[in-house]
């Protein structure tokens, strides 16, 4: 019997990819918001698994033509290039392939590689800002300073694509000025084609819960504040999008907010207004006492799973 071993998580994006496992687990492991890959012992799979699995994904999959490398930081496989190229020649409609990488693994990777990446097919690499502080990233264990993000990020940009993940609420209600500031000037430095954000939820067994007296999650009205303050802040084109559930706010009836969605700078003014909008509509329910709860604070009362 066929086994295909496939990667266990991917970009909400990347829903409708061929998803190809390069590496088991994280090689880092260390962020103490992160529960991806805990569980998991970080290893290279040979490369004859792999491509083993190429030639049996039309199996797994409906057709696409778009292919997702994992788990957290397959680019560092010493393999890597001549696995994708395998993966163009085999599925040659295959338009788009990406890739999620560490900060810290492209900063450190020399140019003439990435160039050899994208000369084999790789388009997009999806990479973890979460915050451009350096207090927060320390505290959070992300492994990376602000100038290692914004030297991956320009060396990712002068080959592909680049979605930034930005964590909304990294540095809790005490540092969140500091947070955005220097989130956003990573950004306006970068220049990535995505910044997608994913708001802070504490899951119980991360280190992350043991950091709730130095990171005091944000409320519904101040995760707001925080995404405007962003929007507002970033001052260079890119596509921003609030692409997940960890976004959303609710009451303990459903899903009020869902986030907002635009390429900045034209579709910057109507996202300002429809978190306006949101700010309004909290006020208005909570005056009809009607709570308005935070994806962190549904799922830490059990109201929600994820
Ligand atoms: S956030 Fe990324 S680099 Fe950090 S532990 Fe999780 S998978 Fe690894």
């Amino acid at each position: 019997m066929i086994m295909y071993d496939f990667p266990p998580f991917r970009p909400p994006s990347e829903a409708s990819s061929y998803l190809i496992r390069v590496i088991r687990g994280c090689n880092w492991n260390r962020c103490k918001f992160c529960r991806m890959y805990k569980s998991i012992k970080f290893q290279l799979r040979s490369k004859e698994e792999i491509m083993r699995d190429i030639d049996e994904m039309h199996k797994f999959f409906p057709p696409s033509n778009t292919a997702f490398l994992g788990d957290s930081d397959p680019l560092i496989h010493p393999d890597i290039c001549e696995i994708i190229a395998y993966l163009k020649k085999r599925y040659p409609e295959i338009k788009r392939i990406t890739a999620y990488a560490r900060a810290k693994s492209i900063a450190e990777m020399p140019e003439d590689k990435l160039e050899m990446l994208k000369d084999v097919g790789l388009t997009r690499i999806h990479m973890g800002l979460e915050s451009g502080n350096n207090e927060i990233l320390e505290l959070v264990k992300k492994g990376v300073t602000d100038e290692g993000l914004i030297k991956a990020g320009k060396k990712v940009v002068k080959f592909f694509e680049l979605t930034y993940y930005v964590m909304v609420g990294l540095g809790g209600i005490e540092k969140s000025i500091e947070h955005v500031r220097d989130t956003a000037k990573v950004i306006n430095s970068v220049k990535p084609t995505f910044v997608r954000i994913r708001t802070l939820t504490i899951f119980p067994n991360t280190p992350m819960a043991h950091l709730k007296d130095k990171i005091t999650p944000l409320n519904a009205y101040q995760q707001l504040d925080e995404l405007q303050m962003l929007i507002e802040k970033i001052n260079v084109p890119t596509y921003f999008t609030c692409d997940h559930v960890f976004n959303y706010l609710f009451t303990k009836d459903g899903i009020i907010f869902t986030g907002v969605d635009g390429f900045i700078p034209d579709e910057k003014d109507r996202m300002l207004s429809e978190l306006e909008s949101a700010r309004k509509m909290i006020k208005s329910l909570e005056r009809t006492g009607i709570q308005v709860f935070t994806c962190n604070q549904m799922y830490n009362m059990g109201l929600i799973s994820l």
